[in-house]
């Protein structure tokens, strides 16, 4: 089954974000390139993080990333995966490692499997179901947990959060000296902070936003969602029935979101990137909302 549509354009506020040289956006701190547009391909990239949200057709700039997170089968979030793995190989990077919703393990395996079969080569990668609700650390700092999306097939979003450890109150002030001296003895001196700061939706019904279970993907620092359909000719039915969001529901839920800024993706083909501006006239949303290019190139900023 194909997915269906999206593409466009937007925009930010003063200081969240810019653009950076390479075309790609800073936002909150994050460096993020990649692009998406709906059934043709989604791929989000945080170089700074060493990973990637789908992979799409495997655009080149994904293949540095060392970790890839698959939301769901549909072929513009999943087509380019074996040619991000052999290439990786061809390249003789490390081999990358590949989280997909637990209930198309299988499947994946089986790809490559097929794929092995064709050109003998190896594709090494080290690939990991994880099921919603399920977390598991991808550095020292920095874990990510699958929450769960609804997309009419086996789906899933990611958050990522970064996990450090900060001295007690009580123990602000004390000299370098001290603080070894208490920590060698045994004393737990630091407080383990973790803070959500990227959340990626993947392809879903808007119907994630309201699930109780969700909380922290709508507190995460940045929030990348799917929002295929944007203009009111297209019936918020009509995303339902495709098992994506219209921008109608967004601004519908928008108190709900306290994420720092929310990154609009996936639009639907139709959408041409000039023509997107009033689209979003009369939006306001707090936080401030980003609506992306197809290139992630913003276009205007809005809240
Ligand atoms: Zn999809
Ligand atoms: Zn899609």
């Amino acid at each position: 089954m194909a997915d269906s549509e999206s593409p466009s354009p937007s925009t930010t506020d003063n200081n969240s974000k810019k653009k950076n040289k390479r075309g790609g956006l800073e936002i909150q701190g994050y460096k993020i390139e990649g692009l998406s547009i709906g059934g043709q391909e989604t791929c989000v990239i945080f170089p700074g993080l060493n990973l990637a949200f789908d992979i799409g057709r495997c655009p080149q700039r994904a293949i540095a990333q060392d970790f890839l997170f698959i939301s769901h089968g549909h072929m513009d979030h999943i087509g380019g995966l074996p040619m991000y793995v052999a290439t990786r190989g061809l390249f003789s990077m490390k081999p990358p490692t590949i989280f997909v919703p637990k209930a198309i393990e299988e499947h994946v395996q089986k790809l490559f499997d097929v794929h092995r079969a064709m050109d003998q080569s190896e594709l090494k990668h080290t690939l990991v179901a994880l099921d919603v609700g399920e977390e598991i650390y991808i550095r020292k700092d920095l874990k990510v947990k699958a929450f769960k999306t609804y997309h009419g097939i086996p789906s899933q979003g990611y958050v990522i959060y970064s996990v450090k450890q900060k001295l007690k109150p009580e123990y602000l002030g004390r000299s370098g000296n001290e603080i070894k001296d208490l920590k060698f003895s045994g004393v737990e001196i630091t407080d383990t902070v973790t803070s959500a700061e990227i959340a990626f939706t993947g392809d879903t019904m808007a119907d994630f936003i309201v699930d109780p279970a969700n909380s922290e993907v709508l507190r995460a620092k940045i929030l990348v969602m799917e929002c295929t359909f944007l203009e009111n000719t297209i019936p918020v039915e009509h995303a339902r029935e495709y098992g994506h969001i219209h921008l109608a529901e967004v601004i519908q839920y928008a108190e709900l979101f306290q994420n720092k800024a929310i990154l609009l993706i996936h639009f639907s083909a139709r959408y041409q990137v000039d023509g997107s501006d009033y689209f979003v006239q009369g939006l306001r949303v707090d936080p401030h909302l980003i609506l992306f290019h197809r290139e992630f190139e913003p276009s205007k900023e809005i809240g």
